[in-house]
């Protein structure tokens, strides 16, 4: 059995052999856009993973383990190949920007698949899908909260109605070892949604948050990416057995009405009543300008640590 050769954009990996480099791509106006690149081609056999990490720059355990991963994983021991993105959003890594991309101020996990005539981040995006996530069989995303986010890990996986997809997103979900997980059926332009909606099992994993690179968040992503190599076949070995995981449905995700000064009455990971207060909203002055009950009863997932608050901006999400 012999592997074929494995491109993406200038990088191309013999099988057998690890290739870095960058994908590349002119985005207009004399600014180009380069995402490091890492293939590792086993020598044997096997499925094609992909594993992106800064699509939001600042989110820093995933961007760091999927460094670590790129420099661990070798081609005697990997089945298939491994194309590892260790930061997709390079120009929101050095501006230390949070949610965008500071080129157009446009979330990348809002506009997947992408779109080659669209805005910069658009065009980006469509970059990483060609280019990566369509020659995959199995993709995982890394996040983690962002710069100003607290969140308890989980892992998201699209139902895309493809019976097949989706129960191997779930595998994906349940081997990667985060106990949280949630299957939501909302399209929002995000990775693994779209991934999943071209046939690709998918998931987005969240672990660490407000911009610190702890060792234990990156270790919760350095583990599951080996958990669902060795559950799918790209290594020997099992995946580790952890805690059983707790399942929700829905994403309730909380925004701001208006510019205030916030403050929460939950903790991240606590458990909320629907009706319960939830968060109180005053003006510079200190007046209440308004509360926030919550809608749903769960866990929140992520909860958003600054008391600087523009309208339309997230709060906090309860999963459900
Ligand atoms: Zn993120």
């Amino acid at each position: 059995m012999s592997t074929k050769p494995i491109t993406v954009g200038e990088v191309v990996a013999a099988p057998g052999q690890t290739a870095r480099g960058f994908l590349s791509t002119d985005v207009g106006r004399g600014v180009t856009v380069r995402m490091p690149v890492v293939v590792i081609n086993g020598k044997a056999d096997g499925p094609v993973f992909a594993v992106t990490a800064g699509v939001h720059g600042a989110e820093y355990p995933g961007i760091e383990a999927a460094i670590r991963l790129s420099r661990t994983l070798i081609p005697v021991e990997v089945r298939g190949a491994v194309i590892i993105v260790p930061l997709v959003s390079v120009p929101a890594f050095q501006r230390r920007a949070i949610y965008v991309n500071p080129l157009d101020g446009i979330n990348f996990n809002r506009v997947c698949p992408g779109n080659p005539a669209g805005t910069i981040t658009e065009i980006m995006a469509h970059l990483l899908f060609k280019n990566v996530i369509e020659q995959a069989d199995y993709y995982i995303d890394l996040h983690g909260g962002d710069m100003i986010e607290a969140l308890i890990p989980f892992t998201l996986y699209y139902k895309s109605g493809n019976e097949k997809v989706d129960s191997a997103s779930k595998a994906m979900a349940e081997a990667y070892g985060i106990p949280i997980i949630l299957g939501n059926t909302v399209l929002r332009g995000g990775t693994y949604g779209a991934a999943a909606a071209i046939g690709k099992p998918a998931i987005l994993t969240e672990s660490g948050g407000q911009g610190i690179l702890d060792e234990p968040s990156t270790q919760t992503h350095v583990r599951g990416v080996f958990n669902v190599l060795k559950k799918f076949g790209g290594l020997p070995g099992a995946p580790d057995s952890g805690p059983a995981p707790v399942y929700y449905n829905k994403f309730v995700w909380l925004a701001a009405e208006q510019d205030c000064v916030y403050y929460p009455k939950v903790k991240v990971g606590q458990q909320v009543k629907e009706g319960e207060l939830i968060a109180e909203f005053t003006d510079l002055f200190g007046d209440k300008v308004g509360e926030l009950r919550s809608p749903a009863t769960g866990p929140v997932l992520f909860l958003v640590t600054s008391p600087a608050i523009n309208k339309g901006d997230p709060l906090m999400a309860i999963g459900e």
